[in-house]
């Protein structure tokens, strides 16, 4: 592959800078040469040249939160849980080629059954398949009486570690722990992991140098998780003010995902809507003072495809900036995954890994939701038909 000049009305990088008008970013095979303002990058000879005036460029969506073979605005979601592998793998190829063509470059999928989000990670880095760059999880961790529909149950600390252990063997790159349910049923909000699991499956992760993200609602679990060093907690809906300052301090992140009472395309197919509905102010609540409160903080779709976007723009909903919004879903994403070195921002030296929207998501987060190019790893795919059909 030769080299490419991407120039743009307007360039984000990534890294929360303000942004540069008429910016341009020189790439060559998978590699960025060079970002910045278009009077100082080129014409490079022999550069296949793109110019995309109203459009600006972003670094590759990183979507921390995905489940690759379930979509949970499909009617019957919950039924297809049981469906065999091979047409789990089918709804995977279908939903990987979805979320990159909305402009996800980077996904960390956070469980799935019988190891197909490794199969699938191998297809996407051989190029056998189309697909983000995946991250993954392979069997997820709960305990009996837990949560967690793609889970796998492991009870004591003994069997929590042989669950990093098959997972760390299998080729995970994360470990992913369920320590609480997603609603919250009553005041207290019961861990179904005692503090000794949790701790297990971080010290045992940590070990064989794996990050853990937990699925936590809040409560005493979450506390847990933050003093033993869990790396990410997933969700955060029903925090109180002082878990949520306990997170801030801590060295652990949070991944939002909005949609799960915020999306009503998502609510009309699940089972509980109701209970949804009625504790959605809450946990709306809970996320805006999570940001506005200082916790650091990425963003997942959680099994809703191609719709990263439209997760931005309840976080703009709930008080982010549009460049919060936007370093949640890049620099920060790239952060949480360890790969900050890589992707996440427009540097040199990184994987060309980015996208071009139509308009200014500075002015108006749903220009996200218009992708007209994605380039990963440095293969440039031109996005014909408007994203606008696709996002509910
Ligand atoms: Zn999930």
């Amino acid at each position: 592959m030769g080299k490419a000049l991407i120039r743009a009305g307007m360039l984000i990088d990534g890294s929360g800078k303000t942004a540069v008008e008429n910016g341009a970013v020189l790439i060559e095979a998978d590699r960025i040469l060079a970002v910045g303002r278009s009077g100082e990058i080129g014409p490079v000879s022999g550069a296949k040249e793109v110019n995309y005036a109203d459009g600006t460029i972003l670094p590759g969506l990183i979507d921390c939160h995905n489940h690759l073979s379930m979509n949970l605005t499909q009617e019957d979601w919950l039924s297809r849980v049981n469906d065999s592998d091979a047409e789990k793998t089918i709804a995977a190829v279908i939903n990987m080629a979805a979320d990159l063509e909305s402009g996800v470059t980077t996904a960390r999928c956070l469980g799935e059954k019988n190891f197909l989000d490794i199969a699938c990670k191998k297809a996407t880095q051989s190029g056998l398949l189309s697909g983000p760059r995946l991250l993954v999880a392979g069997k997820s961790i709960r305990s009996t009486h837990g949560h967690g529909i793609l889970a796998y149950v492991f009870d004591g600390p003994d069997q929590v570690r042989r669950g990093v252990r098959e997972n760390v063997k299998a080729g995970a790159d994360v470990i992913k722990i369920l320590t609480t349910a997603t609603v919250r049923g009553s005041d207290e909000i019961h861990s179904d992991y005692t503090r000794e699991e949790i701790f297990a499956a971080v010290e045992e992760a940590h070990r064989a140098g794996l990050r853990v993200a937990a699925h936590c609602i809040g409560g005493v679990a979450l506390q847990w998780c933050v003093e033993v060093g869990v790396d990410s907690i997933e969700h955060g809906y029903f925090m109180s003010e002082d878990e949520i300052e306990l997170l801030a301090k801590s060295e652990s992140w949070l991944v939002l995902t909005p949609s799960a009472f915020l999306m009503e395309e998502r609510l009309k197919v699940t089972p509980s809507a109701e209970t949804f509905r009625k504790k959605r102010d809450q946990a709306a609540q809970c996320m805006a003072a999570a940001i506005k409160g200082g916790v650091r903080f990425a963003v997942g779709s959680d099994a809703i495809h191609g719709c990263l976007a439209k997760e931005m723009e309840f976080l703009v909903s709930l008080g982010a900036s549009e460049m919060q919004a936007i370093v949640a879903a890049t620099y920060n994403g790239a952060a949480l995954c360890g790969l900050d070195k890589s992707v996440g921002t427009l540097e040199s030296g990184k994987i060309a890994d980015m996208i071009v929207v139509q308009g200014n998501p500075l002015d108006d987060i749903r220009a996200l939701q218009r992708v007209i190019a994605v380039v990963c790893r440095g293969r440039f795919t031109e996005i014909r038909s408007t994203r606008d059909k696709m996002i509910p």
